[in-house]
């Protein structure tokens, strides 16, 4: 854990968060300013700052994307569709540094993103 990540202090339930999934490896609640009328966030509980820390993590970084994936039909996305982003350091615009896959859903999406 770093003791200065709040993923982490959510994560270890320092900071009270009402977690939707709460497995092993891998959490997820929902985006404190969101996007979408369905924005949640996917972590891994351990601390990886990016996805190149987290590249040497197959099976975790399956989980993750499974468990998005789970979430999506739990929230009634998988009809219409919904977005996975992982944002990766300052030009993905990653600005909390603990690994994180946004899952959004509910409108249409627009394509490229700005
Ligand atoms: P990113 O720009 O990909 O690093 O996304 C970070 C996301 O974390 C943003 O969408 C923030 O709104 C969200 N966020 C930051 N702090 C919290 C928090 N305490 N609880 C929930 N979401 C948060
Ligand atoms: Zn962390």
């Amino acid at each position: 854990m770093d003791n200065d990540c709040v993923f982490c202090k959510i994560a270890a339930g320092i900071i009270p968060t009402v977690k939707i999934l709460d497995s092993d490896q891998v959490c997820a609640f929902r985006d404190l300013n969101p996007q979408a009328p369905v924005h949640v966030l996917v972590i891994p509980k351990k601390h990886f700052p990016t996805l190149a820390e987290m590249a040497s993590e197959p099976a975790l970084l399956g989980e993750l994307t499974s468990a998005a994936v789970g979430l999506a039909g739990e929230l009634g996305l998988a009809e219409n569709g919904y977005r996975l982003v992982l944002n990766c350091r300052d030009h993905g615009g990653q600005t909390v540094y603990h690994v994180h896959m946004h899952l959004l859903g509910g409108r249409m999406m627009r394509w490229p993103p700005g």
